[in-house]
C-alpha cells in the first residue's frame, strides 16, 4: 500500500526500512512459536538495545538514543506488524516503565536504571491493575506506608505484563487511601526485593508471546529514594502527561491491522471461487478498500498526535482520538480479514486467527474505548 509518509524525514524513512528488515528477520519468524508457547523471547531485549531501538524517543543524556515521539510511533507499528505479543512486552518496558522513570524519576534512579533498560539488560514492567481496580484507579488497594526513610508496601496486583521476566517494576500504590486517586504514588520495586514475589503466570486469549503474572507484596520495604515523582501525586502526574502509551497503542493497533490487511490483499487476489478471484466481487473489493482507508486514517491520527507531542503542543485529545480510532479500526479490520479468508483463516496454522485473538486487547488497555471517549468529551468541554 502506498503510505501517506510524505511528511516523514529521510532519517525516519530509513528507520522504517531498517525496522522492517529487523522485524522480518528477528521477530516475524518467532511469532507463531512464541504465541503457541506463551513465551517472550527475552534475547530480543539486548538485540534491540544494541541497535538503539529500546532508547528511541528518550534523551541521550539519560542513556537513550534520542529521536522523537514520531520515531517511536514508527517503531511500535513495525514491531506489532511482526507480533502483537512481542510488541506488547516491549511497549510495557518502554512506554510505561521507562517513560515513567524518565519523566518523574530522581536523577539517582534514572542513572541507576535507565541505561541498563535502554541496553535491554534490564526489563521493566508497569504494575497498576488489581482485582478490584481496572478502569477505576481510585480503587487501588495496594498500600505503601512511610516508615523512616522507607515505604512498606502490602497488597497484590494482577494482569501485569512482563511480570515473569522483569527486573524492575513501576508500582502504583496508595500512600493516602482517603484521597483515592489523589493519594496514589509510584515506586520502583526491584524484582529481587524481599517481600515481593511473582505469584502466578497467567494464560490469555491473545498477545500470548507477552508473559503476564500476578504480584504479591508482603511488608516489602523500599527506600524512599525509590519513590518516582511526587508522593500522593505521582500517578496523577503520570496520567496527565504520559501520552506515549496511548500513541503507542494506536501505532500497535495500526501494525496488527496492517498485517491482517496485507495478508488479505494477497489472499483475495489468489483465492478463486465461481471462476474468479474473490477480490473481483464488489462486496469483497469494498471491504478491502475500507480496510486500507481505516489503516491510513489510523496512522495519520497516530502520527498527528506524535507530531504534536514532538512540537510541545497540547496533544491529550489527539492521543485519545488516535488510540480510540486505531484500536477500534484494528478490531474491525481483523474481523474482516478473517471473514475474507474463510475457513483457511480460522485454522490454527494461519496467522489470521492470531491477529483475531490479539486485536481486542488494544481496546481495553491504556484506558478502554469508553475512557477515551470520556477524555475526548471532557476536552471538548462536556
Ligand atoms: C493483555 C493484557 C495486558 C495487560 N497488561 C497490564 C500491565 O502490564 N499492567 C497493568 O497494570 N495492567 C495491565 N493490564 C490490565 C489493564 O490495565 C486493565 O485491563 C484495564 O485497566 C481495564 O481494567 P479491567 O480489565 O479490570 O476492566 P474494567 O475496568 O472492569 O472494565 C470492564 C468494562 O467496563 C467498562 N467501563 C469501566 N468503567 C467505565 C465507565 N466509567 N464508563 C463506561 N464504561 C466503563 C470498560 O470500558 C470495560 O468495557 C493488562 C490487560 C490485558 C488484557
Amino acid at each position: 500500500m502506498a503510505e501517506p509518509d510524505f511528511y516523514l524525514s529521510d532519517a525516519q524513512r530509513e528507520l522504517q526500512r531498517a525496522l522492517r528488515e529487523f522485524v522480518a528477520n528477528e521477530i516475524a519468524p518467532l511469532a507463531t512459536r512464541c504465541d503457541a508457547d506463551e513465551h517472550f523471547p527475552v534475547e530480543l531485549f539486548p538485540k534491540m538495545g544494541a541497535l538503539g531501538y529500546l532508547g528511541l524517543g528518550f534523551p541521550e543524556a539519560s542513556g537513550g538514543s534520542g529521536g522523537s515521539c514520531l520515531d517511536y510511533a514508527i517503531l511500535c507499528e513495525e514491531l506489532a506488524r511482526g507480533s502483537g505479543g512481542i510488541a506488547l512486552g516491549i511497549y510495557v518496558h518502554m512506554a510505561l516503565a521507562c517513560a515513567a522513570l524518565e519523566s518523574f524519576g530522581s536523577p539517582d534512579l534514572r542513572r541507576a536504571w535507565l541505561p541498563g533498560a535502554f541496553a535491554g539488560e534490564r526489563i521493566g514492567g508497569w504494575a497498576f491493575a488489581e482485582a478490584g481496580a481496572g478502569s477505576d484507579a481510585g480503587a487501588i488497594a495496594t498500600r505503601a506506608v512511610a516508615d523512616g526513610d522507607a515505604f512498606v508496601i502490602n497488597g497484590s496486583k494482577t494482569f501485569i505484563t512482563n511480570a515473569p521476566i522483569a527486573d524492575f517494576l513501576v508500582v502504583v500504590a496508595s500512600t493516602a487511601p482517603e484521597k483515592r486517586l489523589k493519594g496514589l504514588s509510584l515506586f520502583l520495586v526491584e524484582c529481587d526485593r524481599p517481600g515481593f514475589r511473582v505469584e502466578a503466570s497467567l494464560s490469555k486469549l491473545g498477545v500470548r508471546a507477552s508473559e503476564m503474572g500476578t504480584l504479591a507484596f508482603e511488608d516489602c520495604r523500599v527506600p524512599r529514594g525509590n519513590l518516582i515523582g511526587r508522593e500522593n501525586g505521582g500517578f496523577l502526574d503520570a496520567l496527565a502527561t504520559l501520552t506515549l502509551g496511548r500513541i503507542a497503542s494506536a501505532a500497535f493497533a495500526t501494525g496488527v491491522a496492517r498485517s491482517a490487511y496485507e495478508a488479505t490483499l494477497g489472499y483475495v487476489a489468489e483465492r478463486v471461487q465461481f471462476g474468479q478471484p474473490i477480490g473481483s466481487f464488489q462486496a469483497v473489493r469494498f471491504g478491502v478498500a475500507d480496510m486500507a482507508l481505516q489503516i491510513e486514517a489510523a496512522r495519520l491520527l497516530c502520527h498527528r498526535a506524535a507530531a504534536a507531542a514532538d512540537r510541545g503542543l497540547p496533544h491529550g485529545r489527539e492521543a485519545s482520538m488516535a488510540k480510540l480510532y486505531a484500536t477500534e479500526a484494528c478490531t474491525r479490520i481483523v474481523e474482516r480479514a478473517l471473514h475474507y479468508h474463510g475457513a483457511a483463516g480460522y485454522m490454527s496454522e494461519s496467522p489470521i486467527q492470531r491477529y483475531y485473538r490479539d486485536c481486542k486487547v488494544f481496546e481495553l488497555g491504556e484506558g478502554s474505548s469508553e475512557l477515551q471517549r470520556n477524555m475526548i468529551a471532557r476536552e471538548l468541554g462536556l
